[in-house]
């Protein structure tokens, strides 16, 4: 690592065209290395073959790329990737490329680590050790699209944030990395196939609202239940259920964007009529979809998923009341590489 010499994916566009000016280069020249950068992913100032010998001689006098890269993949039998990607400082997070029939989506990670204290969720044990970059996170999105072009034969269709970390909890970054990701001059991909997920932080949740960036939005629940949920998320003690629900009212009146309530149902927490009765409540003050997630057991839980008979009363009841619920199977289980079982064990 070069220590010296600053990373240019740092720069903002404005703060590239400020550069090219003190250096006496036309602004133009800002975009073209901004276009390599976002849009054509170049992992060295020497591919700016649209740049002078000499002006790229003199970029890699100051500047560096810092590329993420594959440490280890690894291939489910149901064609899941997990990639174990190495950062420059040596850190290295999990993302996950699934795909179905119709499309590919990416997990990918928005913290080294994690600093909230799910207490089923392996990356919880970890603790948190950095933010991400928008660069580190946008080197995942395309590490995965050059994967599923060469193992699945279609480019790269979703994004969510639903790899390691609190994507909230490192929101100058989150943001910036799907500016960069739906820019036209960069990857350019719809921010309607972009699922930002939360575990509940209703400041943000409100912010985000603010920002008109046009994805979507997941909140994990796990029950509607206050003292449950506090339980089972212990963080959530600073965030009443009351308060993020009117976060969730103001997510939809400025977006008009359902929102999808992740929920596992486990064995003895949340398995009764009391529970679901709560949840439908929950889902009808606002417009909103719930996806019931299989619990992938994780060491040491002792958590352990409900029957599918229950599963299947939380669904029946749920429409019975207008709301869409629908299972989500987990995917790469035999590589931990399903939700909740991100942990860097290498
Ligand atoms: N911090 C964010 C995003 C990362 S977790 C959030 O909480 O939403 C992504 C999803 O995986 C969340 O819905 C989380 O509750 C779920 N999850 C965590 N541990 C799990 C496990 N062991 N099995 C299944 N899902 C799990």
């Amino acid at each position: 690592m070069n220590t010296t010499k600053k990373d240019i994916r740092a720069l903002s566009l404005h703060e590239l065209e400020a550069y090219f000016s003190s250096i006496g280069e036309k602004a133009f020249r800002a975009r073209q290395v901004y276009e390599w950068l976002w849009n054509k992913n170049a992992h060295s100032l020497a591919d700016m073959t649209n740049l002078s010998k000499s002006l790229r001689e003199k970029l890699d006098e100051h500047f560096i790329i810092n590329p993420a890269e594959i440490h280890v993949m690894q291939r489910s039998i149901d064609g899941t990737i997990k990639n174990a990607v190495k950062l420059h400082d040596g850190n290295v997070v999990e993302s996950v490329m699934i795909p179905t029939s119709t499309r590919t989506t990416a997990c990918v990670s928005s913290q080294v680590g994690c600093s909230l204290d799910c207490t089923f969720c392996a990356t919880a044990r970890l603790s948190r050790m950095r933010n991400l970059t928008p660069a580190e996170i946008v080197d995942q999105v395309v590490l995965i699209d050059k994967q599923s072009r060469e193992y699945h034969e279609k480019p790269l269709s979703n994004i969510v944030f639903m790899g390691m970390g609190e994507p909230m909890l490192n929101y100058p970054s989150v943001t910036e990395a799907i500016r960069k990701i739906t820019d036209e001059k960069g990857l350019g991909m719809s921010p309607r196939r972009i699922t930002v997920s939360t575990s509940g932080i209703p400041k943000m949740i409100t912010k985000l609202a603010d920002e008109n960036l046009k994805v979507r939005l997941a909140l994990s629940l796990h029950s509607a239940i206050e003292s449950k949920r506090n339980q089972l998320m212990p963080f959530s003690i600073k965030f009443p259920l009351s308060d993020v629900m009117e976060s969730l009212q103001y997510w939809y009146l400025k977006t008009k964007s359902r929102i999808t309530f992740e929920y596992i149902v486990w064995k003895g927490i949340n398995d009764t009529d009391e529970d679901i009765q709560a949840l439908v409540r929950f889902c009808k003050k606002v417009p909103s979809k719930v996806n019931l997630i299989q619990y992938n057991s994780i060491e040491e839980g002792g958590y352990n998923q409900a029957s599918n008979q229950i599963t299947e009363r939380y669904i029946q009841l749920l429409e019975k009341n207008g709301i869409t619920a629908k299972i989500r199977k987990s995917r790469g289980e035999d590589i931990d590489a399903a939700c909740g079982q991100l942990a860097n064990k290498h």
